[in-house]
């Protein structure tokens, strides 16, 4: 088989025989951050998160509507990701669970954390 498809990052010289394993080269290799799902060659780790905020972003105000018309469209682009330490998941409720153990753990950090002189 013949190597015709360059990986898309600049940075990188790897040659792949199709489309799709390039894009799964980019997708298991660490040195890429690379968004599978919208096809996305991130910069960096923040700039891969920062795409992720911005995709699910219209989603938190008008979860229903969009939702619908991703159905329409049979093509899902959503988002669910957690902007304070970029883990993904696969359901709302999922990122809200976690959201509330974060935000448990930071309130007990604040409640119990180094007492400010005055
Ligand atoms: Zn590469
Ligand atoms: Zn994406
Ligand atoms: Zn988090």
């Amino acid at each position: 088989m013949m190597a015709t498809v360059k990986c898309t990052y600049e940075s990188c010289d790897q040659w792949f025989p199709s489309e799709r394993e390039m894009q799964l080269h980019k997708y298991i290799d660490e040195k890429h951050d690379y968004c599978r799902r919208c096809d996305y060659d991130g910069t960096s780790w923040d700039d891969l998160l920062q795409h992720k905020i911005d995709a699910m972003a219209p989603y938190l105000f008008e979860l229903k509507k969009l939702e619908r018309e991703d159905k329409k469209k049979g093509k899902k682009i959503m988002h669910v990701v957690c902007e304070f330490c970029g883990e993904e998941f696969k359901t709302w409720s999922g990122r809200d669970k976690h959201r509330t153990q974060v935000s448990q753990s930071l309130l007990v950090l604040r409640l119990h954390g180094p007492r400010k002189g005055r």
